[in-house]
């Protein structure tokens, strides 16, 4: 489970995010959408401690991310140092809006390239397993080709391989189909879909409101820094708030 607690995030003067209070569940699937500069990017990044939170709490799996209560009442907190906070970010996968594959490694190169050198797997065994993973996202066949020689969907498809390799327990992804032509989206869409199916805890930060509502089993909505608005899927077909209605109003 990820659970999320009081969060707040400044950067210099400007606050971005206010008070975030969040749980997703083992195993489910949580999606936010929100208009542009809401603060969605800057919470993923503080749960898997690419920022570091101003104030709040995150818990990943039972344990507190970034720090170590001290003290005789627990009240104090302590940096955990960088190899306990790398185990931490281990567990967790990510998956960006641009691919940032490696441009002069083959797709089964990118996928077995951090199970190789942050993982230490020996080589065959990571060989083997990432053609596992470039399989389950249907890429069996294209295990040689650079990602030059791929589409943009199948670029994605890889990253998505790439960060599965390290068997993660949660996934996060930032707007994983925000930069692919239309016509790509689905096939990136069906591969998430498939891995919360397979049980992967996941929170999605996606503009796909069908998507949201199909696989999602929470639904957030952020605006201004704060959570507006959460539940079921059924919240985009009854939204409460005006900033909701307006918002979905713009994307659908
Ligand atoms: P989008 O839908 O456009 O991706 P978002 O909801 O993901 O938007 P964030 O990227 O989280 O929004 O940004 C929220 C606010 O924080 C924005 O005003 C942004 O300019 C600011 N911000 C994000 N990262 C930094 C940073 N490293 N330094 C300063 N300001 C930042
Ligand atoms: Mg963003």
């Amino acid at each position: 489970a990820i659970i999320i607690r009081g969060v707040h995030k400044a950067f210099g003067d400007l606050h971005v995010l206010k008070g975030i209070d969040l749980e997703v569940m083992p195993g489910t699937v949580t999606a936010i959408l929100g208009p542009s500069g809401s603060g969605k990017s800057t919470l993923l990044r503080l749960i898997n401690q690419l920022e570091d939170r101003t104030a709040g709490e995150i818990i990943v799996g039972g344990e507190l991310t970034g720090y170590k209560r001290i003290g005789p009442d627990g009240q104090g907190l302590q940096r955990l140092d960088d190899k306990a906070i790398a185990r931490q970010r281990a567990r967790i996968g990510m998956v960006f809006q641009r691919f940032n594959l490696f441009p002069h490694m083959t797709a089964l190169g990118n996928v077995m390239e951090a199970p190789v050198h942050v993982g230490h797997v020996p080589k065959a065994q990571a060989k083997e397993e990432a053609i596992k993973q470039l399989e389950r996202v249907g890429l069996g066949d294209r295990l040689d080709y650079y990602p030059s020689q791929l589409s943009g969907g199948q670029q994605q498809r890889v990253a998505i391989a790439r960060a599965l390799a390290m068997h993660p327990e949660i996934m996060l992804f930032d707007e994983p189909t925000s930069a692919l032509d239309p016509e790509l989206v689905g096939e990136v869409l069906a591969v998430i879909k498939q891995v919360a199916a397979e049980g992967m805890t996941m929170v999605v930060v996606t503009h796909e409101i069908g998507f949201a509502r199909e696989v999602a089993g929470q639904v957030v909505f952020m605006d201004g820094g704060v959570v507006v608005e959460s539940g079921g899927p059924d919240i985009i077909d009854h939204p409460e708030s005006r900033r909701f209605q307006e918002f979905l109003r713009t994307v659908l």
